[in-house]
């Protein structure tokens, strides 16, 4: 896609520091750095987001975030490592080509996700996930 810049980095037209890379996946430093080391595991091919992805890009793509998550572990030896992945800009994407943030963790380091649980009762977990099943084919 010609206006987006992981594609553009995927191609070589604009500059990364890539760290990994094979037949579907490239993981390349952020630009952002939340903490040292921070990296972002992206698809080669454009997909927009976690849904256009098919099995084959999908396994590739996790595969690779393992290893590099790896990797990461042991050249910064993190406390912590945060896997995160938004869809959609509700979700906070705000790059609409799919990757995956591995970024590590520190006490205090400033980065949160507020989690406000809702605990429904059992007979509202069944019948979201009937729905669920419902939809997987
Ligand atoms: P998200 O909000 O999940 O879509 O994350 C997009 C990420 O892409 C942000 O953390 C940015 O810092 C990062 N980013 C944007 N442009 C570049 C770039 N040219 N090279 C590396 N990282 C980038
Ligand atoms: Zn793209």
């Amino acid at each position: 896609m010609t206006d987006c810049v992981f594609c553009k980095i995927v191609a070589k037209q604009i500059p990364a520091t890539v760290v990994f890379e094979d037949g579907d996946t490239l993981a390349f430093m952020d630009i952002g750095q939340v903490n040292p080391g921070h990296v972002l595991v992206a698809a080669k091919a454009h997909c927009e987001n976690v849904y256009a992805l098919d099995d084959a890009q999908a396994g590739a793509v996790f595969r690779a975030v393992a290893r590099v998550a790896r990797a990461v572990r042991a050249a910064f030896a993190p406390p912590g490592l945060s896997i995160y992945q938004a869809n959609g800009k509700p979700a906070g994407q705000t790059v609409f080509h799919f990757h995956v943030h591995l970024v590590p963790r520190h006490d205090g380091d400033g980065m949160n996700l507020t989690w406000p649980v809702k605990n429904p009762p059992r007979e509202k977990l069944e019948e979201y996930a009937a729905k669920i099943r419902g939809a997987l084919g």
